[in-house]
């Protein structure tokens, strides 16, 4: 490496790690309880889903081998793809392999220079490089505020306007007021996305998230959701008419220049939509223990937020102090997310605890005993000061 390199690269080292903000990677232990993933239905683990990756395998084999518009567009992802537009109530839906992909690909392709984007401030990191590589004129409105969002809406001359945002906020565990974002767009001719990556699966009463059944295309005439979460697989898809489908197979670069995600994995998650459509004592599960956690966590006093998704975060504000907290639970053999700026904003650092219909009472026990064990070392702490 020459000496440039190197000295840039030790700066932005020295720089994150200055701040707390190094971020490192463990190997999940699988003694560990898991309160840091995205699982929430448990499918993941299902033996069903497992089994049908296995039979999808050996039916396909390992791999697509081909892009969608070459060779690669099997009928494991066709069937899938018509299940998921039915689900989610919408003509067509369209796979991508992940949920990054799809956001810059369905941003990439329908906005240009000519297009302002509207997004919530709080959006997945996706949906902001989707709109920076779009080449759109971009604003961000304040957090669920459609007051802000009308006001920006109100003083943009675009002939097309976008208004994106996330259904379930990844990090803070709260619902978009959708019905408020509907009217604000339709009132200035703006289409509105909404990914809802955290709530598929999760929300609305046939699982279909916080859009799905709800609201139909005319009112969220774009709706993203991904796979790799509830549904327990990976992958996403976009939901929506006809139009906006053959549009993006025909302009969506990243859905046309990689290769199709192994049909095996098409198949997994076919499965899984089954058992979240068939078995909706999953979700009743997971909304008991939501409710369970919150009730104790709040009992012994630790700072909830007003969330009632399986996304529940301690925003403790520091980042040493986040980053001690999370050590400490990982050495009681408790894993949770430990959330630093630039992920979310400074003084908003946080322990990302998530939920699962998988969990026992127990587990949950153990979760808030290590959680009231950091609270007491504080105490203690403050008290030798
Ligand atoms: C996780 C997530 C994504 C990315 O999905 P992947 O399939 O993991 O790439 C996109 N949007 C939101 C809101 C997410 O939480």
């Amino acid at each position: 490496m020459s000496k440039a390199w190197q000295q840039r690269l030790a700066d932005a080292r020295a720089h994150r790690q200055q701040t707390d903000r190094w971020r490192t990677r463990q190997v999940a232990k699988s003694n560990t309880l898991d309160f840091a993933g995205n699982d929430y239905l448990g499918l993941a683990q299902d033996p069903r889903v497992s089994e049908a990756q296995a039979a999808g395998a050996r039916r396909y084999g390992a791999g697509a081998g081909a892009s969608h518009l070459v060779s690669g567009h099997l009928e494991a992802h066709d069937v899938l793809e018509e299940a998921l537009a039915r689900w989610t109530g919408r003509e067509r839906a369209l796979l991508f392999s992940t949920g990054y992909m799809a956001n810059l690909g369905v941003l990439q392709a329908l906005a240009d220079r000519h297009t302002a984007i509207f997004q919530d401030r709080l959006n997945h990191a996706s949906l902001i490089d989707g709109a920076a590589l779009s080449g759109a004129r971009s604003r961000r409105f304040h957090h669920r505020d459609a007051i802000d969002l009308e006001s920006l809406l109100a003083r943009s001359e675009c002939a097309h306007k976008l208004v994106v945002s996330d259904g379930v906020f990844s990090m803070d565990g709260d619902v978009a007021d959708i019905a408020a974002l509907v009217e604000v767009s339709q009132q200035h001719s703006a289409w509105l996305m909404i990914d809802d990556a955290h709530g598929v699966g999760v929300l609305g009463d046939n699982g279909s998230g916080c859009v799905g059944s709800s609201w139909n295309s005319a009112e969220v005439p774009i709706l993203v959701g991904t796979l790799g979460k509830a549904l327990g697989t990976a992958g996403a898809f976009v939901a929506g008419d006809a139009a906006l489908i053959d549009h993006l197979i025909q302009f969506s670069r990243s859905y046309i220049y990689t290769t199709a995600q192994p049909p095996a994995i098409a198949a997994a998650t076919l499965t899984a939509l089954e058992i979240v459509q068939s078995e909706p004592e999953h979700r009743t599960n997971l909304n008991t223990n939501i409710v369970y956690f919150r009730r104790e966590a709040l009992r012994v006093g630790l700072p909830l937020t007003t969330s009632v998704t399986p996304i529940q975060p301690l925003i403790l504000g520091d980042e040493a102090r986040t980053l001690h907290w999370a050590v400490q639970l990982r050495q009681k053999g408790v894993q949770v997310g430990a959330i630093r700026p630039p992920t979310v904003a400074k003084g908003e650092a946080r322990l990302r605890i998530t939920l699962s219909a998988r969990h026992q009472e127990g587990d949950i026990d153990r979760l808030l005993e290590a959680l009231a064990a950091c609270q007491r070392e504080e105490v203690a702490c403050h008290a030798n000061a």
